[in-house]
């Protein structure tokens, strides 16, 4: 087939307002299709309400970019930047489905992007766990740095990621990031603390199309 990358990237665009920059693989754009699906269908399983929809109206501003930098990452606040080869991790789609609830953030979140300065649900859930995004300790200093880097400092040990090296206890961001895409993707081995996991329900009902 000649163009069925084209043809999906296409469909993406028509069905959840994506945009992507530059070439894109077949492999690499059904990655990011099946995400919004699962996505979709785990809101629809929580929610009741057009999942697919959900996926348009929160995370349809979406524009894929590669990247040629070490990490993914969600710049300045719409702009999804995929790590080149991340279609060959693992877990590529919680990979990308990690990096859309920073979007998510971002849109639930104020004019500045939620991600780097807070104020978004990421801050919400820390605040419902019983910690302060404000107190976070700012070990890498910086103004943005703290968000993503230097731990999440909640007060009840059974709140962080098991074992406690996970990524998601890094930082703010990615504690409510990897809540997100291990919550799509239960089966992959990652148990999200219990009490995050039935914020994420609860909220996701608030957070509705
Ligand atoms: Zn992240």
């Amino acid at each position: 087939m000649v163009n069925a990358g084209g043809e999906l990237r296409e469909d993406l665009g028509h069905k959840y307002g994506w945009r992507f920059w530059g070439k894109w693989s077949s492999p690499e754009l059904e990655i990011i299709g099946c995400s919004g699906m699962r996505i979709g269908d785990f809101v629809s399983a929580t929610t009741g309400a057009d999942g697919q929809e959900w996926v348009r109206k929160h995370l349809g501003n979406a524009i894929f970019v590669h990247f040629i930098g070490k990490y993914s990452l969600v710049f300045p606040k719409r702009m999804v930047f995929l790590v080149r080869g991340f279609a060959n991790k693992s877990h590529a789609e919680a990979h990308v489905t990690h990096e859309l609830a920073h979007l998510l953030d971002n849109n639930l979140g104020g004019f500045f992007p939620a991600t780097f300065i807070g104020r978004g649900p990421a801050d919400a859930l820390v605040y419902y766990l019983g910690g302060n995004p404000k107190q976070a300790p700012r070990k890498a200093g910086g103004l943005f740095k703290w968000r993503w880097y230097g731990g999440i400092n909640l007060p009840w040990q059974e709140d962080l990621w098991q074992p406690a090296a996970l990524y998601g206890n890094n930082s703010i961001s990615d504690y409510f990031a990897e809540v997100f895409a291990w919550s799509v993707y239960p089966d992959a081995g990652h148990r999200v603390p219990s009490r995050a996991a039935e914020w994420l329900r609860t909220n996701l009902r608030r957070w509705s199309i």
